[in-house]
């Protein structure tokens, strides 16, 4: 799971939704809002206007995904289902509410996530409350990490130096909020148990230290012709030029290499462990600046 950079929507969608929202919240108790959220949300797209406007969200929720268009809760497949973080039917407060929606893939969607949710219990803040398929949620209280207001690596982290590649929980004590934030937001969403995922954590381990090593090399590079030797043809532009105007093309290449692979937090894993990983480390004394890509 990612941290979403979340954008601004523009003011008309907002006030789209807004209006989307209000026909919602005017239902006169819970089972009369939540059939309007569900009817609301299933006919979004009848009219010209709600395909429109939902073609315009989508469009900006995709531009904020990482890799090209990866799903933020497993960071691995495509994503194309727009993603009620908090599950319109417990909630049909936040149906049309943009701060709810991320883009997640259909695995992800349909077969963890579902309508699945809990919230901290309001009469002990503590204990975890699940929200009954078809109850309202007593509270807002989300247990999920929410990513687009929460960042996931302050709850977990990647084992990469014992190469298990599975998530652990920051928290050490087991009864604290942290701790059942994080170990929720694992079992909700499958994150360990699903081994498709820990092995494409492997991979992306290995495909960001080898993007890295090549640019370390390529800024060592003292000519053209060791340049062409370091660098595959897909890399490679047709037309050289000079020696550093090429380092820069290529580095720049590289570095979108990095970005737009899916699995972005392991490479900010990579980043934030680096000091436990000695290549790796030495590959970021070398190139300082990919601490920022
Ligand atoms: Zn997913």
């Amino acid at each position: 799971m990612i941290h979403l950079n979340s954008s601004d929507l523009a003011a008309d969608l907002l006030q789209y939704l807004e209006q989307k929202q209000a026909q919602v919240d005017q239902g006169p108790d819970y089972p009369t809002r939540r059939r309007k959220a569900n009817h609301l949300w299933n006919s979004k797209r009848s009219s010209q206007e709600g395909n429109a406007k939902f073609d315009q969200l989508q469009t900006q929720l995709v531009d904020m995904t990482i890799g090209i268009q990866s799903c933020n809760y497993c960071e691995n497949n495509e994503a194309i289902d727009i993603e009620h973080i908090y599950p319109k039917g417990a909630f049909p407060g936040r149906t049309f509410r943009w701060d709810n929606y991320l883009l997640a893939c259909k695995k992800c969607n349909s077969h963890y996530k579902l309508d699945k949710f809990a919230v901290f219990d309001p009469a002990d803040s503590l204990q975890r409350y699940d929200i009954p398929r078809g109850a309202e949620a007593p509270t807002e209280a989300s247990v999920l990490i929410n990513p687009r207001v929460e960042e996931a690596m302050d709850y977990l982290w990647l084992d990469i130096v014992g190469r298990t590649f599975r998530f652990a929980i920051l928290a050490e004590e087991e009864g604290t909020l942290a701790f059942q934030k994080a170990s929720y937001t694992l079992e909700l969403l499958g994150l360990n148990k699903r081994e498709a995922l820990v092995s494409a954590r492997e991979k992306a381990a290995k495909y960001y230290f080898s993007r890295l090593k090549l640019y370390v090399q390529i800024k060592a590079a003292d000519s053209l012709e060791a340049l062409e030797e370091l660098v595959d043809p897909f890399t490679l532009p047709q037309s050289l030029g000079t020696l550093s105007a090429l380092q820069t093309q290529l580095c720049e290449a590289i570095r979108r290499d990095i970005v737009d692979y899916p699995h972005t937090t392991v490479w900010k894993e990579l980043i934030r462990q680096r000091e436990l990983l000695p290549r790796t480390l030495e590959l970021f004394i070398a190139a300082p600046e990919a601490l920022g890509f």
